[in-house]
């Protein structure tokens, strides 16, 4: 199965595909971690990416499909895959289509998450990951059980990302909406989009994802 989670920075797609990964079995491709892997190991492709990821602004078509298109050759992907950011442009669906289509495969879903704007600013401001295995936090809305601990791996090392900054975020909803928002139109005319309600608690949003996924 090829499921595509779309929703602006902040809306809980990474949350909500740590989670279908673990019931699933699906392997999550997300493009920004796989950039934010680039620019720390110094690559060109990281030095490529890094100015317009500090600026909020995308990071080339070319670039995010060369990564996509290398990445799900791997035999992980072979079972089917979660795709966490990308495409996040038109261009970027289109290309998605034409490497599936050669493989003789389709995306299955698209599930929209539906977020004000407004609790964006405040959900990206309060974000946090796990320095060691990438498990995400929220200063007040998702803490670990006990403080400053990983849930997942016992880690006590946690980083912040550069760009969840109030000035960036404004930047990067902004690029949304001009550039990814057709997405919306571009699927629903394939028929693929759902919608959920992303304002709703973490795990209610998991369980109307898993609606969705068990009605395919
Ligand atoms: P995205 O991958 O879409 O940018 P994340 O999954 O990283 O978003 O979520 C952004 C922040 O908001 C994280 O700190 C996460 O813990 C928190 N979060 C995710 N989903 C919700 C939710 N439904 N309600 C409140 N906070 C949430
Ligand atoms: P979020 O969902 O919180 O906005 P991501 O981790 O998905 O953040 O992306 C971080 C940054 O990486 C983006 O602001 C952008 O610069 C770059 N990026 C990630 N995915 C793509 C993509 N598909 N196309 C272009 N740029 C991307
Ligand atoms: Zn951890």
């Amino acid at each position: 199965m090829i499921i595509v989670l779309l929703g602006p920075p902040g809306a809980g797609k990474g949350t909500q595909a740590q989670r279908i990964m673990d019931t699933k079995g699906l392997v999550q491709l997300s493009t920004g971690d796989m950039l934010r892997a680039a620019k720390k190991a110094g690559t060109e492709v990281g030095k490529k990416a890094k100015e317009f990821m500090d600026a909020g602004k995308l990071v080339t078509d070319e670039i995010v499909i060369g990564i996509i298109a290398d990445r799900i050759e791997e035999d992980d992907c072979k079972q089917g895959f979660l795709l966490d950011g990308f495409p996040r442009t038109v261009a970027q669906a289109e290309a998605l289509d034409e490497l599936l289509k050669n493989k003789g495969l389709h995306v299955d879903v698209v599930i929209e998450m539906k977020v004000n704007d407004e609790s964006l600013v405040d959900r990206i401001a309060g974000r946090y990951t796990c320095a060691e295995c990438n498990q995400g936090y929220h200063d007040t809305n998702l803490k670990p059980q006990q403080a400053d601990v990983c849930d997942s791996c016992g880690s006590t090392n946690f980083n912040r990302r550069s760009d969840d900054n109030r000035e960036t975020v404004i930047e990067r909803l902004a690029t949304y909406h001009a550039q990814t928002a057709p997405l919306l139109p571009f699927y629903e005319q394939k028929g693929v989009l759902r919608t959920v309600d992303g304002m709703a608690d973490i795990d209610d949003v998991t369980v109307q994802i898993n609606d969705v996924l068990n009605q395919l």
